[in-house]
């Protein structure tokens, strides 16, 4: 995987740790997700069972990990987990399966990854909470049924357009995360900014929220770096004014857009002439996975009014040429 993709799915570790939200009160934005998952999480405590399975959707950063962590801090349960791509034969399910106690919550991440082999012992294990363990090959091959304790399955996904229908039909609640208002984001700035004992002017939180691309993990990850900025080149105080010189030194664009989404933006009209054009093809263009654009890219853009998905692919807007300093096409009518 390329350095830009590392970057952009893989968490900071312990930097973001301590930043997490850890019970539904504390979590900050996503007002409807919040208030749904309230009603699954206490409809369950009041009938004394597990809950359904939950799937999280939505692009990277958003609050996924740290809502798995959540359900099963509310649910006074364990959380195991574990992500698709590790999931790669059945037998690494079963292991993680048979060590499960009741009422366990396991966090499944990329869960849209996971080998099918897997998947579909997970169907069984979602549905009858057991699994049937294949011992052996060929004609001599054994399917010995396996119980699993009962179980909440928390799935998290970038793309719940790639799961398979049999699995997404198996969850009982999924909640779509989507993009944080600048407000939203400035709230969560405020309170990292309390943890980390940073002391900051609120025009320079909304300053940073202004270009976090309405991403908690990326509004966090500006905000160490603004403090870097402010401890060295000042007395520690994030203002305004430092803030901007911070975020003008690590390539923030004044909308969020940072050096991939620019450079997505820029083949897409210099290019492709403004479109249509494939996803893949845009991403051979700026030497990216096309996973990547369009998981981590596009979601920012089309929501920021920048590109638009058409039939025949994806389409810039006049707000995209005016971002980039060019004229839009005449005949051009998105
Ligand atoms: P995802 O799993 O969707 O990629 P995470 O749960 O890992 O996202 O969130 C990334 C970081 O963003 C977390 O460490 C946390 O600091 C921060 N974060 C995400 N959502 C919120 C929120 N609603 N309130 C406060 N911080 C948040």
């Amino acid at each position: 995987e390329s350095q830009v993709t590392a970057r952009y799915l893989a968490a900071d570790g312990e930097a973001e740790a301590g930043l997490r939200p850890t019970s539904l009160d504390d979590f900050i934005g996503q007002p409807r997700v919040r208030e749904q998952l309230t009603l699954v999480l206490r409809g369950a405590k009041l009938r004394g069972g597990t809950p359904d399975h939950i799937l999280l959707s939505g692009p990277p950063g958003l609050g996924k990990t740290s809502m798995a962590m959540i359900v099963a801090a509310e649910l006074g349960s364990a959380l195991r987990v574990t992500s698709g791509p590790a999931l790669e034969r059945a037998g690494d399910l079963a292991a993680m399966l048979s060590n499960l106690v009741e009422g366990d919550v396991l966090f499944i991440d990329e869960i849209h990854r996971i080998a099918r082999p897997a998947e579909e012992m997970l169907y069984l294990a979602m549905e009858d909470f057991r699994v049937d363990v294949v011992v052996g090959k060929g004609p001599g091959a054994t399917s010995i049924p396996l119980e699993v304790a009962p179980f909440t399955l928390v799935g998290a996904t970038t793309r719940s357009g790639a799961l398979t229908g049999p699995l997404r039909d198996r969850f009982g609640f999924t909640a779509h995360m989507d993009f944080y208002e600048p407000e939203e984001l400035q709230q969560i700035l405020a309170r990292s900014a309390r943890i980390l004992g940073v002391r900051i002017a609120p025009e320079a939180s909304a300053e940073i929220a202004a270009r976090s691309r309405g991403t908690p993990r990326i509004a966090n990850r500006l905000l160490r770096r603004v403090r870097d900025y402010a401890d060295v080149r000042a007395d520690g105080t994030i203002t305004p004014a430092i803030a901007q010189a911070a975020l003008v030194v690590y390539d923030v664009d004044p909308l969020g857009l940072d050096r991939l989404d620019r450079a997505v933006l820029g083949a897409l009209v210099r290019s492709f002439g403004g479109g249509p054009v494939g996803i893949s093809t845009l991403a051979v263009a700026v030497g990216e996975e096309p996973a990547t654009v369009e998981e981590v890219c596009e979601p920012f853009l089309v929501r920021a009014g920048m590109v638009a998905r058409t039939p025949r692919g994806r389409v810039a807007t006049a707000g995209a040429w005016e971002h980039l300093g060019l004229v839009p096409p005449v005949d051009l009518v998105i």
